[in-house]
């Protein structure tokens, strides 16, 4: 480590850039982290209103050992930060007749949960298994190490051939898993772990079953005091480390000169010799003034938040809940299309069931989501009422209760609302999807190829998406810059 420290700027105070800073600044770097909002977090940050807690984003906690590693790496325990616990019920899945399936965090559970609609436990129990094992093999190769065409890659990829055949890999999700379930039910619940990435089950590789195995193998987690307990948890990190933070600061352009990145934000201007950038890799495009190619992106869905505040329990829902369309295909065609969702998917989490101060006595905080296309030119104020009116149509049905009387407190998160408050590129969650293997295999690297000195952090850049991803995303791309630039 050189004596005099290496000035290091990150912009972006998401899951990623926290997490990169703190280990940078714990290996001896000068960071700073400059944040366009007021709190830190990103896409998973936090809306308190008249006695109502929503997590805004994120609201499912899978691997929350790759969030204990940032901090393990520098030397603290992660349980003195934040702590969560293991749920028992993952996700209630209810179907168009109204009936429901529940997937546990202990496979058998789930496998015998299964066998009330058909499918044999142990059919289901081969399918997992064999997925565990490609999960393990594939998440050294694609999630340990920053990916290319190196020894550890075809290693890997020659086990997993070995496990399965590529054909069988390289068929979409949706077909793999219509030949070895066969299941209509089983079929959309682990169909629906393409939306995880962004992507559609019926264009992604069966590769991406792998998702499945996170929550269903690995299980799913509930952090005390709510999802946003992480990014509070990282910034504690961080301020103890050293790192400084610059909030309410947006940084309008990088320009990068005689070795050294020059920062401009509306008050003021920061060099650095190192640049990381949290910021959307197509937003972090613009930003250096460099032109983006519109036909080569593919970009992963956006999504319609509404943070609804009920004047009632509903004891008949759990903390996630999923209401099915009656027409998956349909619902992901109508997405690649752009068109306007006619009968969407609706997610409901209420973290009220488990965090009690995140609602009013006798009250519940509903955080409902739908997929929609990226693409913020789409959405207008007719548009966003006829989906409300379609998703309070579709939930009222489904309780037999007329839910609109008991919203009292009403919160949206729109495409527009995405791309304006965590600069992601119209709107999309993740970067670029995932719906073919070479999207997989070509996913943004996280160092840029001209300006050596530029890194790319978080959900769009490697290894992917969500929570886990993107503090793995931090972990992976600060040991990059302390192997390279100390
Ligand atoms: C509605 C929703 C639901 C989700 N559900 C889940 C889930 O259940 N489970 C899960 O694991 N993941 C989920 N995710 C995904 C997860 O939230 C993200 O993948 C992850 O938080 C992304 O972290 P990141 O490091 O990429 O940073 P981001 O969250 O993208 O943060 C980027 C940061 O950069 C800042 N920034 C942008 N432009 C500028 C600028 N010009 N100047 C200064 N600062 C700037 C932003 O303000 C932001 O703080 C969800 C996301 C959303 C939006």
């Amino acid at each position: 480590m050189n004596q005099k420290k290496k000035k290091v700027v990150v912009i972006g105070a998401g899951i990623g850039g926290l997490s990169s800073a703190a280990i940078l600044s714990f290996a001896g770097f000068d960071v700073t982290i400059i944040e366009q909002n007021e709190k830190v977090g990103g896409k998973a940050n936090v809306l308190e209103k008249d006695g109502y807690v929503f997590d805004m984003g994120p609201s499912l906690l899978t691997l929350p050992e790759w969030i204990d590693e940032v901090f393990t790496f520098c030397l603290k325990n992660p349980r003195d930060y934040y702590t969560y616990k293991r749920l028992s019920t993952v996700t209630r899945y209810f179907f168009p007749d109204k009936s429901h399936l529940d997937v546990k965090s202990d496979l058998n559970d789930t496998a015998e949960e299964f066998e009330k609609v058909g499918l044999a436990k142990n059919q289901f129990l081969d399918f997992m298994r064999k997925w565990d094992d490609i999960y393990s093999i594939s998440s050294k190769t694609f999630l340990e190490n920053n990916i290319g065409l190196n020894k550890a890659f075809l290693s890997g990829a020659l086990k997993w051939v070995k496990k399965s055949s590529i054909s069988d890999l390289s068929t979409s999700m949706s077909t793999y898993n219509n030949k070895h379930i066969s299941n209509d039910r089983v079929e959309m619940i682990l169909n629906r772990f393409a939306t995880y990435t962004g992507s559609s089950p019926f264009e992604t590789p069966a590769f991406m079953n792998q998702l499945g195995v996170v929550e269903m193998i690995k299980g799913a987690y509930f952090p005390y005091q709510g999802i946003y307990s992480i990014p509070l948890a990282l910034k504690k990190l961080c301020l103890e480390l050293g790192v400084k933070i610059k909030m309410n600061c947006k940084v309008e352009n990088i320009n990068y000169r005689k070795k050294k990145f020059t920062i401009e934000t509306k008050n003021e201007t920061v060099d650095a010799n190192v640049l990381l950038s949290n910021v959307d890799f197509f937003t972090t495009q613009k930003l250096l003034g460099r032109k983006i190619n519109v036909k080569y992106q593919n970009l992963s869905t956006s999504c319609l938040v509404f943070y609804w505040g009920i004047k009632q329990e509903f004891p008949s829902l759990e903390l996630h809940n999923i209401l099915f369309t009656k027409d998956y295909k349909n619902e992901f065609e109508e997405i690649r299309k752009k068109e306007l969702i006619s009968d969407p998917s609706i997610y409901i989490n209420i973290s009220s069931k488990m965090e009690k101060s995140h609602a009013p006595s006798g009250c519940e905080n509903w955080f409902v989501m739908i997929n929609l296309p990226a693409d913020v030119k789409s959405m207008n104020a007719d548009v966003i009422k006829k989906l409300r009116e379609l998703v309070i149509l579709k939930i009222s049905n489904f309780l037999k209760t007329n839910i609109e009387p008991l919203i009292s407190v009403e919160e949206m998160l729109t495409p527009i609302d995405v791309q304006k408050r965590t600069g992601s590129h119209n709107g999309s969650l993740y970067g670029e999807n995932q719906n073919s293997f070479s999207a997989i295999v070509n996913r943004k690297k996280n160092r840029d190829k001209k300006l050596r000195k530029l890194y790319y952090v978080g959900g769009t850049v490697r290894p992917g998406g969500g929570i886990p991803l993107a503090a793995k995303s931090g972990l992976n791309t600060a040991k990059l810059i302390v192997k390279n630039e100390s």
